[in-house]
């Protein structure tokens, strides 16, 4: 059953509405569409404190309204806040840049016309002033993999995943077809070294658990019946964090608005 009752094992006094707007507003981690869902479920949650008839998680779903004429947008952004870990892109494209060791070196030919003018030759003119380069103070030249990194760089068919021992995070190494043997040879380093890595740490979802008590897994799982709970807990705050540049943001009470197994989901 959905209720707001305040859970009575948390010392902490529990956050009005406004101050969660304002952690909501804060929290670097929020994206425009979980804020959207996180404001919606703050204020079902509000309502539900005054009113015991309101269900707060219907609230929210009512409210976020309908997108492309059919889906309720809410059912969307649930799915989307699921914990899980996502892969770069560089990891499930169809192609890459071969980063292999050049086969030969990079040697930029000057371009020679195909034929000799055969006009007369033109009159002299004064000589054209020098070129004036605008360029930024600060700016550096793109970096030309052909002459600098000594890497092949040719479209490359052949992805190999390399998984980090802590984070079991993926990074892809893409090779040409000609550099197939070399993309073996780094498969089989590789081999034992991936077998050892652990599940991957999420890294994206996990949001309504930070501000909200519920019964979050039976909710994602509703709305996206593919998704299994990663080891590492629902709650983005719980996962372990090896980025020491990036601060975490202090923990804070949530609000418990789900108890029990009953009517935890909105119907349509
Ligand atoms: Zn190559």
């Amino acid at each position: 059953m959905l209720h707001s009752v305040p859970a009575p094992e948390e010392n902490r006094p529990h956050r009005t509405f406004p101050e969660i707007v304002a952690a909501v507003y804060e929290d670097p981690r929020v994206g425009h569409e979980a804020r959207e869902l996180l404001l919606a479920v703050a204020y079902g949650v509000d309502l539900a404190r005054r009113d015991k008839t309101v269900t707060p998680l219907k609230v929210a779903r009512r409210k976020l309204g309908v997108e492309h004429g059919c889906r309720a947008r809410y059912d969307r952004l649930i799915a989307a806040d699921a914990p899980r870990y996502e892969p770069p892109y560089a990891a499930h494209a169809q192609t890459g840049i071969c980063e292999a060791p050049r086969l030969r070196p990079y040697k930029p030919r000057p371009y020679t016309p195909r034929q000799k003018p055969t006009e007369p030759a033109p009159t002299p003119l004064r000589p054209l002033p020098p070129t004036i380069e605008h360029i930024h103070p600060g700016y550096t030249p793109p970096r030309d993999w052909r002459t600098e990194d000594g890497v092949c760089g040719a479209t490359a068919h052949l992805c190999v995943l390399e998984k980090a021992p802590r984070t079991g995070w993926v990074t892809a190494h893409w090779f040409c077809r000609r550099h197939q043997d070399h993309a073996d040879r780094v498969t089989e380093q590789l081999r034992a070294h991936n077998e050892q890595a652990p599940e991957p740490v999420p890294n994206t979802g996990g949001l309504l658990p930070c501000y909200f008590k519920a019964d979050w897994a039976r909710v994602y799982q509703h709305y996206s019946p593919r998704w299994t709970p990663p080891r590492y807990g629902l709650c983005a705050d719980d996962w372990p964090a090896f980025d020491d540049a990036a601060p975490r943001p202090t923990r804070h009470s949530r609000l418990r608005i789900l108890t029990g197994a009953g009517h935890n989901l909105p119907e349509d």
